[in-house]
């Protein structure tokens, strides 16, 4: 017997009773299944099916509740795929707003609206510019204006925190470590070696935020280090996938207990990682998530078990190993199974011998017979919504 959904019957049957009534989707679902909607929870839970952004997609006039309140909508990023518009309404923004602002107070007793900064939202544009316009004269102007607002914690990818920090080791950009003192990542997965990076640089401690549009924070590392589920909100499941990451790795399916606009019940994040139940010393019960780096369709084609993002990270880390910090940007598309392109934005110190490991390292991996062809660019832009897409594969499935 699951506990979690023993703990919240009440309150997911209420949902469900919610959806029965407002959700054509959802009724269809339990009248062909012919679910008993007062049956024990674990009965029902299990006989729903697990939901995609594809079947949203292809069912989204009915999978939006009839509600009469004003809704609030987001586009998904359209970085896997057509974006979906995501709907809310204010009261589960408020929930979801509270419920992330509770975890930041377990790091930080002084953090508050007054000197917390989220880089991509409209109103920090209004006030410091394009952040991510990463000409050097506009990160300048922008990173200025920015620490005039004295900001304590800053949230945003680890992408855009790696760029400025760059600027700042190498002179170009004037900070003061230490004046900054959290950076909240979210939208990328981060590395140990990223995290380790803008923390020297910063003087600054990096804390995950795990969330999606269509969620919000979903789970939230703690001081132990460990990625919890929000569990009065959430809960997680973990499914096999068809790859051979290891037995313990799976797609990330997460449950709401609050969203009605858009429910989002066995809703699969298509993220792959693990969930576990730790006992963690900060006191916390709730399922832990360990992400893998990167989502289904992140996989190289041609392997099983490759994920594009983190092995071409690594490619990047032997030439700066090498050569030093000389890669401002890069980004990685797969033309076909064995033809990758792969764009750079080469920075001070650059040489061409980087051709050559890159090559090495992609050989290596994946194989004798790949085409690697190079491609310098200006400047390379991130996605909207600040995140920086390191790995595309434009192979089609078969
Ligand atoms: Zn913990």
């Amino acid at each position: 017997m699951n506990s979690w959904l023993k703990d919240h019957e009440k309150q997911l049957k209420k949902l469900f009773t919610f959806l029965n009534e407002n959700n054509a989707f959802y009724k269809t679902i339990f009248e062909t299944q012919k679910i008993d909607l007062s049956a024990p929870i674990e009965e029902i839970f299990y006989r729903l099916p697990i939901i995609t952004k594809k079947e949203v997609r292809q069912h989204y006039e009915d999978y939006i509740s009839n509600m009469p309140v004003p809704t609030f909508s987001e586009l998904t990023s359209g970085s896997t795929g057509i974006p979906v518009k995501c709907v809310k309404t204010n009261s589960e923004r408020t929930k979801l707003g509270l419920n992330v602002w509770q975890q930041r107070a377990r790091w930080d007793s002084e953090v508050s609206l007054e000197n917390y900064i989220y880089l991509y939202d409209v109103s920090t544009y209004k006030k410091i510019g394009n952040i991510l316009n990463f000409e050097i004269e506009n990160m300048k102007v922008c990173f200025k204006k920015l620490l005039a607002l004295k900001p304590r914690w800053i949230s945003g990818p680890i992408s855009s925190f790696e760029r400025y920090a760059k600027c700042i080791e190498m002179g170009e950009i004037e900070y003061t470590p230490g004046i900054i003192k959290y950076l909240e990542l979210f939208g990328e997965y981060a590395t140990q070696e990223q995290r380790a990076y803008v923390e020297r640089i910063f003087e600054a401690k990096t804390i995950n935020h795990y969330g999606t549009i269509e969620s919000w924070c979903f789970a939230y590392e703690c001081p132990s280090g460990h990625l919890h589920v929000q569990n009065n909100l959430f809960f997680a499941e973990q499914l096999p996938t068809q790859n051979k990451l290891g037995e313990s790795v799976g797609e990330i399916v997460l449950t709401s207990l609050f969203n009605k606009a858009m429910p989002l019940i066995r809703y699969n994040l298509q993220d792959l990682g693990e969930i576990s139940d730790v006992a963690c010393e900060c006191g916390q019960t709730s399922q832990v998530i360990r992400l893998a780096g990167g989502r289904t369709g992140d996989i190289i084609k041609g392997t099983d078990d490759v994920l594009g993002e983190l092995f071409f990270k690594r490619g990047i880390y032997k030439v700066i190993q090498n050569f030093g910090d000389c890669i401002l940007g890069y980004h990685v598309d797969q033309m076909a199974v064995n033809t990758f392109v792969i764009s750079i934005e080469k920075g001070k110190g650059y040489n061409s011998q980087a051709e050559l490991i890159l090559k090495n390292h992609i050989v290596r991996g994946l194989g004798k017979d790949v085409e690697v062809i190079f491609k310098y660019v200006d400047i390379l832009k991130p996605l909207q919504s600040g995140k920086m897409k390191i790995f595309t594969s434009h192979v089609k499935d078969k």
